[in-house]
């Protein structure tokens, strides 16, 4: 059986390490108008200012993270998440993301991403 076979089994068995390679790879994060508000209290911020500071508008969607914008995102000197209790959707339904259950081949890429990932696929299968 393959790896996205077991989609179930690493899911319940994934275990974050929070080695925060998933935070530091490329791409988007995508945050709602909750979120915003969530992460700017938490960081004790108002609304605007978080949306100026840390959020990037394309085509109509809202994003931290992006490659050229916060590159680190929230992390901090312990690669720590600084929002972590207040951290956005995406960040908390990681590694249950469509694109990384397309395929064996791109569970594959991620496992070499994910320490964590790697090792729940290892024990699932
Ligand atoms: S918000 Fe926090 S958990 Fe989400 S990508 Fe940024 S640093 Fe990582």
């Amino acid at each position: 059986m393959s790896g996205i076979q077991k989609k179930e089994e690493i899911l319940r068995r994934f275990r974050c390490r929070g080695s925060g390679a998933c935070c530091r790879a490329g791409g988007y994060v995508a945050v709602s108008d909750a979120d915003i508000k969530t992460m700017a209290n938490r960081l004790q911020m108002d609304d605007w200012m978080f949306r100026q500071q840390m959020v990037v508008v394309i085509n109509g969607w809202s994003y931290i993270a992006t490659p050229s914008h916060r590159v680190r995102c929230f992390l901090d000197e312990q690669n720590r998440c600084k929002v972590y209790e207040a951290r956005p959707k995406a960040c908390r339904t990681y590694p249950d993301w469509p694109e990384i259950w397309e395929s064996d081949e791109s569970l594959e890429l991620e496992m070499k991403q994910c320490v964590a990932l790697r090792k729940a696929v290892q024990d699932a299968c």
